[in-house]
């Protein structure tokens, strides 16, 4: 299989591949890397590369299948994240005894949520169209990291504490992000 690719060089210790929705690996490479470097690592990765861009694929059709999401079907989306999030983020926080900043709904096709040191949290709304168990999960996450500012053994085993069905819900999220994410049309 030919494989497309773009360098982008930058002051980084090693070179990283991540293969783009548009199916181009993006090498991310330190400054002065020799091209022929940059092409005996995609040589090397070749397998891994090549299951990526089966699962993009596999994601493409079934985030067709479900149906691209509409301009005014986002504006609802939207609507309900802001008013489900901050009950959410109210009912978790005082489970885990945190306070929170500011909460912002984002529509993102990279991410599902963040913390900021200060508190302010960052949720995707596609989130709300998911099942309900999974939105809680990346809730929990974000608020333990006001516990944890890191993945840590402890961060995971508080995360555990209060919401137990964790882990199944990220491997639901694992399987079946991309596919939502892919419902965005760009
Ligand atoms: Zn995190």
């Amino acid at each position: 299989m030919q494989i497309t690719y773009i360098i982008k060089k930058s002051r980084r210790r090693s070179i990283a591949i991540s293969v783009l929705p548009d199916k181009r690996v993006l090498v991310k490479a330190p400054y002065g890397t020799p091209e022929r470097m940059v092409q005996e690592f995609l040589i090397t990765k070749k397998t891994w590369i090549t299951n990526q861009i089966e699962k993009q694929t596999r994601e493409v059709q079934n985030a067709e299948s479900l149906g691209l999401l509409s301009d005014d079907e986002i504006k609802q989306i939207k609507k309900k994240a802001r008013k489900i999030f901050p009950e959410r983020v109210e009912y978790w926080a005082k489970k885990i005894g945190v306070t929170y900043g500011r909460i912002s709904i984002r529509l993102q096709t990279s991410r599902w949520g963040s913390c900021a040191q200060n508190g302010n949290l960052n949720f995707n709304c596609l989130l709300v169209i998911m099942p309900s168990e999974v939105l809680d999960s990346v809730v929990v996450h974000e608020l333990c990291h006001r516990k944890y500012m890191n993945h840590s053994k402890d961060f995971y085993a508080e995360i555990d504490k209060v919401f137990p069905e964790y882990k199944r819900c990220k491997q639901w999220l694992k399987e079946n992000g991309g596919i939502y994410m892919k419902r965005v049309v760009k």
